[in-house]
Protein backbone atom coordinates (compact mmCIF):
# COMPACT_ATOMS: atom_id res chain seq x y z
CA UNK A 1 0.00 0.00 0.00
CA UNK A 2 1.27 3.26 -0.78
CA UNK A 3 1.21 6.48 1.67
CA UNK A 4 -2.02 8.56 1.75
CA UNK A 5 -3.18 9.63 -1.95
CA UNK A 6 -6.83 10.16 -2.32
CA UNK A 7 -8.78 8.06 -5.01
CA UNK A 8 -11.00 10.17 -6.17
CA UNK A 9 -9.92 12.41 -9.37
CA UNK A 10 -10.65 15.49 -8.21
CA UNK A 11 -8.07 15.65 -5.61
CA UNK A 12 -5.15 13.05 -6.67
CA UNK A 13 -2.99 13.43 -3.96
CA UNK A 14 -2.34 14.30 -0.96
CA UNK A 15 -0.18 17.37 -0.41
CA UNK A 16 2.12 16.22 2.68
CA UNK A 17 2.17 12.14 1.91
CA UNK A 18 3.09 12.78 -2.28
CA UNK A 19 5.84 15.71 -1.12
CA UNK A 20 7.30 13.26 1.53
CA UNK A 21 7.47 10.18 -0.94
CA UNK A 22 9.32 12.48 -2.97
CA UNK A 23 11.92 13.75 -0.29
CA UNK A 24 15.24 11.86 -0.11
CA UNK A 25 15.51 8.32 1.98
CA UNK A 26 18.15 9.61 3.73
CA UNK A 27 16.26 12.77 5.25
CA UNK A 28 18.08 15.49 3.22
CA UNK A 29 16.04 18.19 1.16
CA UNK A 30 13.37 17.18 -1.51
CA UNK A 31 14.77 17.13 -4.74
CA UNK A 32 13.81 19.71 -7.23
CA UNK A 33 11.54 18.34 -9.84
CA UNK A 34 11.99 19.47 -13.47
CA UNK A 35 8.58 19.10 -15.72
CA UNK A 36 9.07 18.86 -19.34
CA UNK A 37 5.57 19.57 -21.07
CA UNK A 38 4.69 20.42 -24.22
CA UNK A 39 2.34 19.41 -27.28
CA UNK A 40 3.13 16.03 -29.09
CA UNK A 41 5.03 15.98 -31.51
CA UNK A 42 7.77 18.52 -29.80
CA UNK A 43 10.18 16.03 -29.27
CA UNK A 44 10.11 15.75 -25.48
CA UNK A 45 11.28 12.31 -25.16
CA UNK A 46 14.34 12.70 -27.21
CA UNK A 47 15.01 15.94 -25.22
CA UNK A 48 14.35 14.29 -21.62
CA UNK A 49 16.99 11.15 -22.64
CA UNK A 50 19.00 13.80 -23.87
CA UNK A 51 19.04 15.97 -20.88
CA UNK A 52 19.36 12.39 -18.20
CA UNK A 53 22.36 11.63 -20.45
CA UNK A 54 24.30 14.98 -20.25
CA UNK A 55 23.51 15.78 -16.68
CA UNK A 56 23.86 12.36 -14.32
CA UNK A 57 22.14 14.50 -11.69
CA UNK A 58 19.03 14.32 -12.95
CA UNK A 59 16.35 11.10 -12.81
CA UNK A 60 13.75 10.29 -15.21
CA UNK A 61 10.96 9.07 -13.68
CA UNK A 62 9.16 6.47 -16.00
CA UNK A 63 5.43 6.84 -16.49
CA UNK A 64 3.05 3.87 -16.15
CA UNK A 65 0.57 4.37 -19.48
CA UNK A 66 -2.42 1.79 -21.01
CA UNK A 67 -1.33 2.86 -24.32
CA UNK A 68 -0.41 0.29 -26.72
CA UNK A 69 3.11 0.14 -27.12
CA UNK A 70 4.37 1.59 -30.39
CA UNK A 71 6.13 -1.12 -32.51
CA UNK A 72 9.03 1.94 -32.80
CA UNK A 73 8.97 2.13 -28.64
CA UNK A 74 11.54 0.07 -26.55
CA UNK A 75 9.94 -1.83 -23.60
CA UNK A 76 11.43 0.94 -21.49
CA UNK A 77 9.38 3.96 -22.67
CA UNK A 78 6.80 3.22 -20.43
CA UNK A 79 5.64 0.77 -17.71
CA UNK A 80 3.14 -0.36 -20.24
CA UNK A 81 -0.09 -2.44 -18.27
CA UNK A 82 -3.68 -2.62 -18.64
CA UNK A 83 -6.46 -0.93 -17.19
CA UNK A 84 -7.37 -2.69 -13.92
CA UNK A 85 -3.84 -3.08 -13.17
CA UNK A 86 -3.87 0.93 -13.50
CA UNK A 87 -6.82 1.43 -11.62
CA UNK A 88 -5.56 -1.03 -9.25
CA UNK A 89 -2.92 1.27 -8.61
CA UNK A 90 -4.60 4.75 -8.41
CA UNK A 91 -6.38 3.15 -5.79
CA UNK A 92 -3.36 2.23 -3.75
CA UNK A 93 -2.52 6.10 -4.11
CA UNK A 94 0.25 4.58 -6.29
CA UNK A 95 0.79 7.52 -8.58
CA UNK A 96 2.08 11.59 -7.63
CA UNK A 97 -0.16 12.30 -10.61
CA UNK A 98 -2.23 10.61 -13.24
CA UNK A 99 -4.81 11.86 -16.10
CA UNK A 100 -6.73 10.59 -19.00
CA UNK A 101 -5.10 11.22 -21.82
CA UNK A 102 -6.90 10.40 -25.63
CA UNK A 103 -8.78 7.70 -23.94
CA UNK A 104 -5.90 6.20 -22.23
CA UNK A 105 -4.30 6.23 -18.70
CA UNK A 106 -1.19 8.03 -18.10
CA UNK A 107 0.78 8.54 -14.75
CA UNK A 108 3.63 9.34 -12.18
CA UNK A 109 4.32 6.41 -10.41
CA UNK A 110 5.61 7.38 -6.72
CA UNK A 111 9.40 6.30 -7.06
CA UNK A 112 10.64 4.09 -4.09
CA UNK A 113 13.93 6.01 -3.48
CA UNK A 114 14.82 9.31 -4.84
CA UNK A 115 18.69 9.16 -4.04
CA UNK A 116 19.79 12.71 -4.04
CA UNK A 117 19.16 13.08 -8.28
CA UNK A 118 16.81 15.84 -8.76
CA UNK A 119 13.48 14.16 -11.10
CA UNK A 120 12.41 14.33 -14.37
CA UNK A 121 8.68 14.33 -15.51
CA UNK A 122 7.81 14.32 -18.89
CA UNK A 123 4.18 14.92 -18.71
CA UNK A 124 1.50 16.44 -20.31
CA UNK A 125 -0.11 19.72 -18.84
CA UNK A 126 -3.05 18.29 -16.43
CA UNK A 127 -0.53 16.21 -15.02
CA UNK A 128 2.50 19.27 -14.97
CA UNK A 129 -0.86 21.56 -12.41
CA UNK A 130 -1.28 18.62 -10.08
CA UNK A 131 2.46 18.75 -9.93
CA UNK A 132 2.73 22.45 -9.34
CA UNK A 133 -0.25 22.43 -6.98
CA UNK A 134 2.03 19.38 -4.68
CA UNK A 135 5.18 20.78 -5.12
CA UNK A 136 5.18 24.72 -5.72
CA UNK A 137 9.11 24.67 -6.11
CA UNK A 138 8.50 22.68 -9.37
CA UNK A 139 9.91 23.90 -12.50
CA UNK A 140 7.67 23.64 -15.52
CA UNK A 141 9.32 24.28 -18.68
CA UNK A 142 6.97 24.00 -21.76
CA UNK A 143 8.47 23.52 -24.83
CA UNK A 144 6.90 24.33 -28.45
CA UNK A 145 7.41 23.06 -31.78
CA UNK A 146 9.58 25.42 -34.16
CA UNK A 147 6.90 25.41 -36.63
CA UNK A 148 3.43 24.24 -36.78
CA UNK A 149 4.53 21.86 -39.82
CA UNK A 150 7.57 20.41 -38.13
CA UNK A 151 5.08 19.31 -35.40
CA UNK A 152 2.69 17.23 -37.89
CA UNK A 153 6.06 15.88 -39.89
CA UNK A 154 7.01 14.05 -36.09
CA UNK A 155 3.49 13.22 -35.41
CA UNK A 156 2.98 11.31 -38.73
CA UNK A 157 6.30 10.26 -38.35
CA UNK A 158 5.79 8.17 -35.35
CA UNK A 159 3.68 5.50 -37.57
CA UNK A 160 0.35 6.14 -35.47
CA UNK A 161 -3.13 5.80 -38.01
CA UNK A 162 -4.60 9.30 -39.27
CA UNK A 163 -7.21 9.53 -37.57
CA UNK A 164 -5.10 9.11 -33.82
CA UNK A 165 -2.50 12.01 -35.67
CA UNK A 166 -5.79 13.96 -35.93
CA UNK A 167 -6.93 13.64 -32.94
CA UNK A 168 -3.39 14.84 -31.09
CA UNK A 169 -2.77 17.49 -33.15
CA UNK A 170 -6.15 19.21 -32.22
CA UNK A 171 -5.13 18.18 -28.48
CA UNK A 172 -1.52 19.61 -29.07
CA UNK A 173 -4.00 23.11 -29.97
CA UNK A 174 -6.30 22.83 -26.81
CA UNK A 175 -3.03 22.16 -24.65
CA UNK A 176 -0.68 25.02 -25.72
CA UNK A 177 -2.17 27.73 -24.25
CA UNK A 178 -2.99 25.68 -20.87
CA UNK A 179 0.77 24.70 -20.71
CA UNK A 180 2.11 28.41 -22.03
CA UNK A 181 -0.19 30.18 -18.38
CA UNK A 182 1.56 27.27 -16.53
CA UNK A 183 5.02 27.54 -17.31
CA UNK A 184 7.95 28.95 -15.85
CA UNK A 185 9.78 28.87 -18.82
CA UNK A 186 9.08 28.57 -22.51
CA UNK A 187 11.81 26.88 -24.94
CA UNK A 188 11.57 26.29 -28.52
CA UNK A 189 12.80 22.91 -29.78
CA UNK A 190 14.56 24.23 -32.93
CA UNK A 191 18.02 22.57 -32.53
CA UNK A 192 18.14 19.53 -29.93
CA UNK A 193 21.38 20.33 -28.71
CA UNK A 194 20.88 23.94 -27.99
CA UNK A 195 17.19 23.25 -26.36
CA UNK A 196 19.12 20.59 -24.29
CA UNK A 197 21.78 23.39 -23.49
CA UNK A 198 18.84 25.68 -22.40
CA UNK A 199 17.26 23.38 -19.90
CA UNK A 200 20.29 22.37 -18.49
CA UNK A 201 21.18 26.35 -17.81
CA UNK A 202 17.56 26.50 -16.80
CA UNK A 203 18.19 23.61 -14.42
CA UNK A 204 21.61 25.06 -12.84
CA UNK A 205 19.55 28.15 -12.46
CA UNK A 206 16.84 26.42 -10.23
CA UNK A 207 19.45 24.26 -8.28
CA UNK A 208 21.48 27.61 -7.14
CA UNK A 209 18.42 29.00 -5.86
CA UNK A 210 16.94 26.45 -4.50
P1 LIG B 1 2.40 9.51 -25.76
O1 LIG B 1 1.21 8.63 -25.94
O2 LIG B 1 2.67 10.38 -26.95
O3 LIG B 1 3.62 8.74 -25.30
O4 LIG B 1 2.05 10.51 -24.56
C1 LIG B 1 0.91 11.32 -24.61
C2 LIG B 1 1.05 12.46 -23.62
O5 LIG B 1 1.07 11.93 -22.30
C3 LIG B 1 2.36 13.25 -23.79
O6 LIG B 1 2.05 14.63 -23.68
C4 LIG B 1 3.20 12.80 -22.61
O7 LIG B 1 4.08 13.82 -22.18
C5 LIG B 1 2.12 12.56 -21.59
N1 LIG B 1 2.54 11.69 -20.49
C6 LIG B 1 3.44 10.69 -20.49
N2 LIG B 1 3.56 10.16 -19.27
C7 LIG B 1 2.70 10.84 -18.46
C8 LIG B 1 2.38 10.77 -17.07
O8 LIG B 1 2.90 9.97 -16.30
N3 LIG B 1 1.46 11.64 -16.60
C9 LIG B 1 0.86 12.57 -17.42
N4 LIG B 1 0.00 13.40 -16.85
N5 LIG B 1 1.14 12.66 -18.72
C10 LIG B 1 2.06 11.81 -19.23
Amino acid sequence: MYKGLALSKSSHCSINSASEAMAASDGTAAPLIIVISGPGGVGKGTIVNALVERDPKLWLSRSWTTRPQRPSEPDTAYVFTDQPSFENRIGQGGFLEWTRFLDNYYGTPLPDVVDGRDVVLEIEVDGASQVKRLRHDAVLIFVLPPSRDEQQRRLRGRGDPEDKVDARLRKALDEEPVGLALADHVVVNDNLDRTVDELLAIIDHHRVSA
